[in-house]
């Protein structure tokens, strides 16, 4: 195992000391993470973590800071005070630039870059007060760019302002243009579009006369049109439109559903949400708790009810901290098939199943993370590509029903069935 530092004796009466020693603990992750190929940086950093995913890509950025960078990275470590949020947000600062560079250039302005930062930089580290400033150290490394190559950050100021990402928050997306005139041009073009669809349904309906004018509702509003516009730009309209969504539920008949239900990517919803979602539902299927009245399948593709027990077993991505939810994840024989590797023998059948989001079903597809189960799936301990290893537990709603007779698991639907979902403490609260 590479180390970047070597974590001392701890001398607790001294606040700066302490904070060295932690800083040394991440720098150490750092410095391993370093010697792994980069594409297998963050599922490493998850897994030794156990964090989020952004605190994985932190810890990655870190570390391609180290490999890329060497002489800043050597010095700014030296410091002690420098932490690997401090090396994210250098890597951020610098990699912004980058973008706008020919890849065949990359290598070689980095080093220039390195040197150039490193005496700006570091220098001012070792003089500024502890905690460093996140923004003074991202302001002081702007600023050694621009002495440096004042064109290269000329170029990505007027690449950013012709930009625009989309991200979501609970249920708003929002749309994030690089500059004032891409935004403004942008809500223009909309506002106008809303515009003449609104016009062309008033037109329409002077065509109508007074009796069917009548029957009709009342014009969209200004924001609904907008929003159909933007819907018809991503292929889709609201009426075509087909969201699946899949509620878990106790049943007792086979055919009703009772008290709280589990939605893949959204979790537990209280008995009335349920009501409400189950009354929407165009098909209701009777999904069995035990695995072993699912049949084994003789191709390589499993069923769709296996799919549905795998998506309620499991509830996310089986990966070592991964959060992906299952209903947007793809089905891993955990023993390969015998359709893909002829050396194996893994069936296709539901113990042997599991869900995986598409980038940690690809590593383990390549060999990168292993992975066996004593327990048909339920229990998964992953091996990744430094030796180190994790163990997953299914979390979905069908999980606690695992090993239970069919009277044993009516009994506790019947219970569940009258319990408040806060009072229940095997029901993971609505986050
Ligand atoms: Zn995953």
């Amino acid at each position: 195992m590479t180390t970047a530092a070597q974590p001392g004796p701890v001398d607790t009466s001294n606040v700066t000391s302490i904070q060295f020693v932690l800083n040394n603990g991440e720098l150490t992750i750092v410095g391993h993470l370093a010697s792994l190929p980069p594409r297998e940086r963050i599922s490493s950093a998850l897994a030794l973590r156990a964090r989020s995913r952004s605190d994985a890509i932190r810890f990655a950025h870190a570390a391609e800071l180290a490999t890329r960078m060497p002489g800043l990275y050597g010095r700014a470590v030296t410091t002690g005070t420098v932490t690997v949020e401090h090396f994210d947000t250098i890597w951020g600062r610098i990699n912004r630039q980058l973008a706008t560079v020919p890849s065949g250039a990359v290598d070689e302005l980095l080093p220039v870059l390195d040197t150039a930062v490193t005496q700006h930089v570091t220098e001012w580290l070792v003089t500024s007060p502890n905690p460093v400033s996140l923004a003074d150290l991202r302001d002081r490394v702007d600023e050694a760019l621009l002495d440096i190559a004042p064109d290269l950050v000329d170029r990505t100021a007027e690449a950013e302002a012709n930009t625009t990402t989309l991200h979501r928050r609970g249920n708003t997306f929002i749309l994030t243009a690089g500059s004032q005139t891409t935004s403004a041009a942008i809500a223009d073009a909309l506002e106008s579009k809303a515009r003449d669809r609104l016009a062309g349904l008033r037109r329409e309906r002077t065509m109508l006369d007074a009796d069917e004018a009548a029957e009709l509702p009342g014009l969209p509003t200004g924001s609904q049109v907008k929003g159909e516009i933007l819907l018809g730009l991503l292929g889709d309209s609201p009426k075509t439109m087909k969201i699946r969504v899949n509620l878990y539920r106790t049943t007792l008949d086979g055919l009703h559903g009772i008290g709280a239900g589990y939605v893949g990517g959204v979790g537990w919803v209280d008995s009335h949400s349920a009501d409400k979602l189950e009354s929407a539902a165009k098909v209701v299927r009777e999904i069995t708790t035990d695995p072993k009245e699912y049949p084994t399948s003789d191709h390589y593709r499993f069923r769709f009810t296996d799919k549905l027990f795998l998506e309620g077993r499991d509830g996310h991505c089986r990966f070592p901290s991964c959060t992906v939810p299952a209903s947007q994840c793809e089905n891993d024989h955990i023993v390969s098939s015998p359709h893909t590797d002829p050396t194996s023998d893994g069936a296709t059948h539901v113990s042997n199943g599991q869900s995986l989001c598409k980038a940690h079903h690809q590593a383990k597809t390549e060999g990168h993370w292993t992975c066996y189960t004593n327990d048909g799936g339920y229990t998964i301990h992953w091996t990744g590509p430094d030796g180190h290893t994790a163990t997953t537990y299914a979390s979905g709603p069908l999980a606690r029903f695992k090993g239970m007779s069919p009277s044993e698991v009516a009994a506790l639907a019947a219970d569940n069935a009258s319990a408040e979902i806060t009072d229940d403490p095997d029901v993971p609260a609505l986050e």
